[in-house]
C-alpha cells in the first residue's frame, strides 16, 4: 500500500506565526556535542517569506510536500522578524536569504488557482507561463527594499532559486526586479537552475525551454558585463539525456555561460516524481514514448564527468568582453 497525504493547506496568517514563534536560530545542544553543523550556516540568518512552488519540475518533490499554490508571508511580519534577527548577538549584518522553494514567486498567485485550486488537467508554468497567471515582482521588490533599510541590516541577499522565465514574463516589473537582484541582491555570483540546456532534455524535466535561458541570459548581459556571472545547477543522466546531450550542454555553458561547471549532480530518483516513474520505467511522462535511460553507474558518472571536465576558457572569456582584461569572477567556485 502507498499512503500519500496532501500538502497542508496554511493561510497566510498562520504561516507568520509560526514564524513568531521564538526559534533560537541555533543547532541543537544535543547536535552540537557530535560536532559542527554546518548546515546551520544557510538558515541561521535566512527568512522564509512564503511556501509552495507551481514550477512542478518532474524531478522534485516539493509540489506534493509544499502544494502548488503559494502562500506569501504579509510583509509586516517578515519585517518584524528581521528586526528581531537584527538584535540576535550571532547577526552581523547579513541576510543570507529572503526566499521560499522559488523565491520570485513570492506575493502573487493566479486568482483562479486561489479560488478553486489549482488546475489539474495543465501546468502553470510548462510548456509556457499560463496567462491565467500574470506574474508581477512588485510585492517582493518592495520587501526587499523595506528589509535593506532596516537599521543593522548591510546586505540582503536573495539565494533561493529563480526562475527566470517568471521574470521574462513579467512586462511591469520583472526587468526592474532583475537589476536590483543583480546590483543590490547577488552574493558573488547570480545562480539559477536550468537543469540543461537541450530541449529534448528540458522537456523530459518540466523546465523552461533553451530559448528562455537565452533570453534571460541576454538580459543579463545588459545589466552585468562580467563573464562566468550567471552560474548553473544542472543535472546529469535524467531521464532521456544521453552522452551526446551532455557533450552539447558543455557546449553550451562554454560558449554562453563562459565557465566551468562544478554544481553538477547525477539524477537520484525521488519518490513521487514524474522523473523517477520515467526512470524506472522508461517511458516519458508527457506522452508515453519510450526514452532512453542511462543507469548503469559508469555512464551516469560519465555524463557528468563530461560537464565537469576543465577547459581553458581565458581565451573565448577575453574575446567576449573585447580585450579588456577583466577577470572571471568565479573566485567563490575556486
Ligand atoms: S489557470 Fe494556469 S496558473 Fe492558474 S492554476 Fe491553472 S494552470 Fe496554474
Amino acid at each position: 500500500y502507498v499512503v500519500q497525504n496532501k500538502p497542508p493547506q496554511v493561510s497566510s496568517q498562520e504561516l507568520d506565526s509560526f514564524y513568531s514563534l521564538p526559534f533560537s536560530r541555533r543547532v541543537h545542544p544535543l547536535s552540537l556535542s557530535k560536532g559542527k553543523v554546518k548546515a546551520i550556516e544557510t538558515v541561521q540568518n535566512s527568512i522564509t517569506s512564503h511556501r509552495g512552488c507551481y514550477g512542478e519540475c518532474n524531478f522534485c518533490a516539493i509540489a506534493t510536500h509544499q502544494g502548488r499554490t503559494v502562500v506569501s508571508r504579509r510583509e509586516d511580519s517578515i519585517i518584524k522578524e528581521i528586526e528581531i534577527l537584527t538584535k540576535d548577538t550571532e547577526f552581523h549584518g547579513t541576510i543570507t536569504d529572503i526566499g521560499g522553494p522559488t523565491a520570485n514567486m513570492y506575493g502573487f498567485e493566479c486568482s483562479a488557482k486561489e479560488k478553486a485550486g489549482a488546475c489539474t488537467d495543465r501546468r502553470c508554468l510548462f510548456p509556457e507561463v499560463c496567462r491565467s497567471l500574470r506574474p508581477d515582482h512588485t510585492r517582493y521588490l518592495n520587501l526587499l527594499r523595506r528589509a535593506k533599510k532596516l537599521p543593522g541590516v548591510k546586505h540582503v541577499f536573495v539565494s533561493s532559486g529563480i526562475r527566470y522565465d517568471l521574470i521574462l514574463s513579467d512586462g511591469k516589473s520583472g526587468r526592474g526586479f532583475l537589476k536590483e537582484l543583480i546590483e543590490n541582491h547577488t552574493s558573488g555570483q547570480l545562480k539559477i537552475a536550468p537543469e540543461h540546456s537541450v530541449d529534448h532534455v528540458l522537456k523530459q524535466m518540466g523546465k523552461p525551454s533553451k530559448k528562455a535561458l537565452r533570453d534571460f541570459l541576454r538580459e543579463v548581459s545588459l545589466l552585468s558585463s562580467r563573464n562566468g556571472f550567471t552560474i548553473g545547477y544542472f543535472i546529469a543522466a535524467h531521464p532521456g539525456c544521453t552522452i551526446q546531450d551532455m557533450a552539447e550542454l558543455k557546449k553550451f555553458v562554454s560558449k554562453e555561460m563562459h565557465y566551468n561547471p562544478e554544481q553538477v549532480q547525477i539524477f537520484t530518483p525521488t519518490p513521487a516524481t514524474y522523473s523517477t516513474a520515467m526512470y524506472y520505467t522508461g517511458i516519458a511522462s508527457e506522452d508515453g514514448d519510450r526514452i532512453f535511460v542511462e543507469k548503469s553507474a559508469s555512464g551516469r558518472r560519465e555524463q557528468k564527468d563530461i560537464l565537469t571536465k576543465k577547459e581553458n576558457l581565458k581565451r573565448e572569456s577575453e574575446e567576449n568582453i573585447g580585450g579588456t582584461g577583466n577577470k572571471c569572477h568565479n573566485r567563490h567556485r575556486h
